[in-house]
């Protein structure tokens, strides 16, 4: 049994994941392997906060792992959030600041384009692998629905005319940033077990 583990301990990223490997593929949590440390997330990019976070582990519990980090980029903001997604109206991580300083730092602004951008960091006998998966779309004027997390209710995927939060998780699930990116992941991880 190959045991792998992930850098979380959100149970609805950790459940999609198990869905899609074969039985002798393990998924860890970090609470499984005892670690209740605040692992740093200081780069300045995605990929260098996912690979900062997987190495942390690597290094110190001696674990093949991966982690993920995810960014909402807008083009009228110079690709603002990005990296600061989670932090963007401050240092206490919270959705409802974070989505009203969104809403207001757009205003009427006709040019709404963003794209979600999840990277996983894999890191396997020392060696680093990225995958990426992204899904275009464009922040609403309003929240709509109530599903999801985050900013699930002020994005809205492509070809779909509706939020996140209205899609709802099924749908979502199938064809969010982090899915894509999960995919390739997944992938990767079959061939070469
Ligand atoms: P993390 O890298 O998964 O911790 O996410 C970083 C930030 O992006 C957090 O503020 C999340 O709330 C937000 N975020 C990540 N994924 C999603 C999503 O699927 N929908 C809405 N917000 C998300």
């Amino acid at each position: 049994m190959k045991k792998i583990v992930f850098a979380t301990n959100n149970n609805h990223k950790l459940s999609e994941i198990r869905a899609m490997l074969p039985d002798d593929i393990e998924i860890l949590s970090l609470a499984e392997i005892g670690c209740h440390e605040d692992i740093p997330e200081t780069a300045d990019t995605l990929e260098g906060n996912a690979e900062q976070k997987a190495r942390f582990i690597y290094d110190r519990y001696g674990y093949d792992c991966f982690a993920d980090d995810t960014g909402l980029e807008v083009d009228a903001l110079g690709g603002a959030p990005g990296v600061h997604t989670a932090r963007y109206a401050g240092e206490d991580h919270n959705t409802e600041a974070n989505t009203d300083k969104l809403l207001h730092e757009l205003k009427e602004n006709f040019e709404r384009h963003a794209r979600f951008r999840t990277v996983i960091a894999l890191i396997i006998k020392n060696e680093v692998h990225f995958f990426d998966g992204i899904v275009e779309g464009e922040i609403a004027t309003e929240r709509r629905g109530t599903d999801g997390f985050g900013y699930d209710p002020v994005f809205i995927p492509e070809k779909t005319g509706k939020t996140f939060a209205e899609l709802g998780v099924e749908v979502k699930n199938k064809i969010s940033h982090r899915a894509r990116a999960v995919k390739k992941l997944v992938t990767y991880l079959k061939e070469v077990r």
